[in-house]
């Protein structure tokens, strides 16, 4: 280790900046951040100051004796023989100093910091790649959930009762995982403190304190991994058993805790490896075990997903559950395919239909769909793609209304097809389309000439 990690307490103790630029500035704020009395000593400042209010600004050069007093100095000025001797200065009077962009006038470095205050992370590459730091502070950012501010404030509530109610140290750790890994963290991050902290003393009181199951209805979005949520993310390391419909692809399958059960409920059509009622009582069981459940969907499960029905079910036997939205493949699709679903010149509505029901007929308000200016995307409309070009011709469409068909959209398999509501059952044929596959309708579809822009390799030599 290069160098020794300390969060240092700077609460009304006085730090010292020098220098009155940008850069002084930024470092100024942090200071400030964290309470600090802040002292800049430059000859001019910035316009970023303006709003800078707290701070004591001492309008001429640096001098040694400006550190008088001080706990901690920074030097961002743009003239190095400056930095050179504030260091100096410091270094003979043992004040750690920190002059930006010189590692070696350091005696200390500032880290790059995710802030969930009262959680911080900071971590520093010690200067050897600031841009490594900048990226690992992406995936850090991303990967702990602005609700762990909440998480670390309310668990602050409650460590001195927990503490006097739980004496053993091993006990009271093991209490504490379960708050912080269990539906009471996730009522806390989801926002809703009084159902956490009645949770909480629920379980303080319970001399057996086990957990309550859970269900996360999770939309996977419609393939590429990449379109997941970070919240789905979160909740896919954490899951006991995953139950996961055919949509969902192998990706992001792959992604889920690795030691989790992983159970198949189909939902091909035709070809349901499991009926609804099953999937329903499934996880009503499996929350009833204390397991945290993961129902893992493709798209966003409350579109044509029948999440509906799914947590109908766990509602009515009390069980927690929560929903987190999933990019719907009409929006995914689309996006890759080149296809903006509204566009001033083409169509100021988009409606979304389902092709396929329940009967297996396609029996829709025709009425509503061939109107003029309208973008219509068919979920399941493979297998009724003859009828439903033809009723909407016949219901007023022109013939040569554009339509697309894709396959497999966002993932590296996609393939594009385009037509008319004349063509457009004939080349799904020839082609030998296969599900998942969306239709879009109408005159947006024109734009994918100019806008395609994601072209999976495997696709080139199939799309139309
Ligand atoms: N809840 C899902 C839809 C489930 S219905 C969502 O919000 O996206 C299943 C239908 O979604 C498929 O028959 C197909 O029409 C469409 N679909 C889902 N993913 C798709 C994909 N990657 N490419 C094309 N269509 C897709």
């Amino acid at each position: 280790m290069d160098y020794l990690p300390i969060f240092l307490n700077v609460k009304a103790r006085p730090c010292l900046v020098v220098g009155g630029g940008d850069v002084a500035h930024r470092k100024a704020s942090v200071l400030a951040a964290a309470g600090a009395t802040v002292t800049v000593v430059a000859p001019e400042l910035a316009d970023s100051f303006a709003s800078f209010s707290g701070i004591k600004y001492v309008a001429v050069r640096f001098q040694p004796e400006h550190l008088d007093g001080m706990m901690l100095v920074i030097a961002a000025t743009n003239d190095s023989a400056v930095n050179r001797q504030v260091s100096l200065q410091a270094h003979t009077r043992n004040i750690p100093v920190n002059v930006v962009d010189s590692p070696d006038l350091c005696s200390f470095i500032m880290p790059s910091i995710v802030d969930r205050s009262p959680l911080i992370v900071a971590f520093s590459s010690g200067g050897a790649s600031p841009v490594l730091t900048r990226m690992l502070r992406a995936k850090l950012e991303a990967l702990i959930p602005q609700g762990y501010s909440r998480l670390a404030l309310f668990a602050a509530r409650f460590r001195d009762v927990i503490k006097a109610r739980i004496a053993n140290p091993e006990q009271r750790r093991m209490f504490w995982e379960n708050i912080l890994d269990g539906v009471v963290a996730e009522k806390v991050l989801a926002g809703d403190e009084a159902s956490a902290q009645g949770m909480l003393l629920g379980l303080l009181e319970n001399d057996k304190p086990g957990q309550p199951g859970e269900v996360y209805l999770v939309g996977a979005g419609p393939g590429d991994p990449d379109l997941l949520t970070f919240r789905a993310l979160r909740l896919m390391q954490k899951a006991d058993v995953v139950v996961y419909d055919n949509l969902v692809s192998r990706q992001i399958l792959d992604m889920v805790r690795r030691d989790a059960t992983r159970i198949y409920a189909g939902k091909k059509r035709d070809d349901h490896a499991m009926p609804q009622e099953e999937i329903n009582e499934l996880l009503v069981r499996l929350a009833k075990q204390g397991k945290r459940v993961l129902r893992l969907k493709g798209g966003d499960p409350f579109i044509f997903g029948r999440g509906g029905e799914e947590i109908e079910m766990l509602a009515e036997h009390g069980i927690l559950f929560q929903v987190v939205p999933g990019i719907t493949a009409a929006s995914g699709v689309s996006a890759y395919a080149g296809i903006p679903l509204t566009h001033r010149d083409h169509a100021q509505s988009c409606i979304f239909v389902t092709g396929h029901l329940k009967d297996g007929s396609v029996n829709l308000d025709w009425d509503a769909l061939a109107r003029p200016k309208q973008t219509i995307v068919v979920y399941m409309g493979l297998h009724g793609l003859a009828t439903l070009c033809t009723e909407l011709i016949a219901h007023g469409l022109p013939e040569n209304t554009p339509a697309a068909i894709v396959q497999q959209g966002t993932t590296q398999n996609q393939r594009v097809m385009t037509g008319t509501l004349a063509t457009l059952p004939g080349i799904a044929q020839t082609e030998k389309l296969q599900a998942p596959t969306l239709i879009i309708i109408g005159g947006v579809v024109t734009l994918r000439e100019k806008l395609a822009w994601f072209n999976p390799s495997a696709a080139t030599k199939n799309s139309g």
